[in-house]
């Protein structure tokens, strides 16, 4: 088809949507120089129906008269004559039904769109200085009536056009070319022609998808093409899956069609929903609440903002966050084990100290406990240190103390634990050792000791320990308790001590020491 064949063919169907009498009669009337308001009136007045929502308009917020509007006359004398024409001919339009095929044609969605685009027209027609608005609403109102009689006269293809449109996204126009050989915006020019209507409806209808091709010298023509163009890029703000697009082709395009400002775009913007709402109930069409254009623009950006990221980024992103987060967790456990560490560990010599000491025999006292198992402890103090320290130095006695802990740490297990107890005094907890083993224990430190060359600088140093040791079954004695445990191994290193120093003794309840 090409176009030719594609206007014959659409303006001879059957399915071509028809005028009604009044309305194709107005537009005859009021195109003849002659007619006075009082024939206008005549005419309308015939039909009841028309006359009473020509009534309802008159006196709606659409035209927000002062004073009540009772009759047709007092409406056609007031609203003027091409006002009047616009109504009978926007209710003839919005009358218009769906033709006798099923078709995915939406009829009602059609008809949102079209109050939608009147409403926006006119919106946008008043913001040009010495625009001439009386006609907007009815153009913006019919500009897509191409894609109703093509819907009813060629409703198969037309249905296929709409699954392209749908699934290519692309411009209705575009794809009405490619497969019908001409677009609506054609079709309906045709179609206004034969029904009559006057140039400054037609050429809208012709042109309000390619405004620049209108060559009309008429300004009142050329603000309308404009305006009509501008109402279906801010149509489509509301309708179509790419707001953001059309918005910034709305913004665009008035600035450069109708030198608009940015605050006049952002106040029709803004008053577009109320007004929508009031056309829809002036018009008897039930429009859908509906979301405003800042509210669809707002979400369509949050929509865009997350689409830009792709999911390689969010993951990379996601990745990033978890790394630095492990890695901070990491630093963080590892200056908690240094804090520990050093609240743990003598400075001095790098065994733990006195606090940790009582914490783990805390600790392997109540295991014993649970397990019925035992254990044994040694206190080690090393003999007449004043004395070492009063004839090498106390610098002197650091070093020996360090080397000394090294020969301690040597001979014992993974287990045992070995800890500063305080000044030359050390102790080693001994988990499920008994008397015998821990003796043996002792006894291996004290000949290792006593056989040390302690290496200085200048000299070679001995220094000897004496020992004392305890055994213990917590599970097994009714007043066992950590203090008591103590102070027997220091009892038993005292009475070391008392013998001689350089022994190990192990402490008896019978008072009775026992040595080796
Ligand atoms: P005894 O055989 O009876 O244990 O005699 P002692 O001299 O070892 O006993 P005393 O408790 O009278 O003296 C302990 C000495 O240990 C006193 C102090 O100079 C020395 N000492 C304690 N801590 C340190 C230390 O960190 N560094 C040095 N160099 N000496 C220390
Ligand atoms: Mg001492
Ligand atoms: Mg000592």
């Amino acid at each position: 088809m090409n176009r030719d064949e594609l206007i014959l063919k659409a303006l001879n169907s059957d399915e071509l949507p028809t005028l009604p009498i009044v309305a194709s009669q107005l537009i005859s009337l009021t195109g003849k120089e002659d007619t006075t308001l009082a024939d206008i009136g005549r005419l309308v007045s015939q039909d009841i129906a028309l006359s009473a929502k020509i009534l309802k308009v008159s006196n709606s917020a659409f035209y927000n008269f002062p004073q009540q509007i009772s009759s047709i006359k007092q409406a056609v004398s007031i609203l003027g004559t091409n006002a009047v024409r616009s109504l009978v001919l926007s209710f003839s339009f919005l009358a218009m039904k769906s033709g006798k095929a099923q078709t995915q044609f939406n009829f009602e969605t059609f008809w949102d769109k079209a109050l939608a685009s009147a409403v926006a027209a006119k919106l946008i027609l008043e913001k040009v200085k010495g625009a001439d608005t009386e006609e907007i609403f009815v153009t913006g109102l019919l500009q897509n009536l191409g894609e109703l009689v093509l819907a009813r006269t060629f409703p198969a293809e037309y249905d296929s056009i709409l699954q392209i449109i749908e699934k290519e996204k692309l411009d209705s126009v575009e794809v009405e070319e490619s497969t019908l050989g001409g677009n609506h915006s054609l079709v309906g020019a045709e179609v206004a022609k034969k029904w009559g209507f006057p140039e400054v409806l037609i050429l809208p209808i012709r042109y309000h998808h390619e405004p620049d091709k209108c060559d009309s010298k008429n300004t009142k023509i050329q603000m309308t093409v404009k305006a009509v163009y501008l109402s279906d890029l801010l149509v489509n703000i509301l309708y179509s899956e790419k707001p953001n697009e059309y918005h910034s082709r709305f913004r665009k395009e008035a600035k450069r069609l109708l030198r608009l400002n940015s605050n006049d775009i952002e106040s029709i913007l803004e008053d577009m929903h109320s007004e929508l709402q009031e056309a829809g109930s002036s018009f008897n069409l039930k429009i859908k609440k509906g979301k405003s254009i800042q509210e669809i623009l707002q979400e369509a950006n949050i929509r865009l903002s997350l689409l830009n990221l792709d999911y390689d980024q969010i993951n990379r992103q996601l990745v990033q966050a978890k790394i630095h987060l492990e890695e901070m967790t990491r630093e963080l456990e590892k200056k908690n084990q240094i804090l520990n560490n050093l609240a743990n560990i003598d400075g001095l010599t790098g065994i733990y100290n006195h606090r940790f000491f009582q914490n783990a025999l805390d600790q392997e006292i109540s295991r014993s406990t649970r397990y019925d198992s035992f254990l044994s402890l040694l206190l080690i103090d090393i003999d007449r240190f004043k004395l070492f320290n009063d004839t090498y130095g106390h610098q002197t006695g650091d070093f020996v103390l360090i080397e000394f802990v090294k020969i301690l740490r040597k001979n014992i297990r993974k287990h045992d634990i070995l800890a500063r107890y305080g000044g030359e005094e050390f102790a080693i907890i001994l988990p499920e050792t008994t008397t015998e083993q821990a003796m043996t224990v002792g006894e291996k430190l004290r000949t290792s000791i006593e056989e040390a060359i302690f290496t200085g600088e200048s000299e070679d140093y001995h220094v000897t320990a004496s020992f004392g040791q305890v055994y213990g079954r917590p599970a097994a004695e009714d007043d066992f308790n950590k203090n008591d445990f103590i102070g027997k191994a220091d009892t038993a290193l005292y009475e070391a001590k008392e013998k001689g120093r350089n022994l190990v003794i192990a402490y008896s309840p019978k008072k009775k020491w026992l040595s080796f």
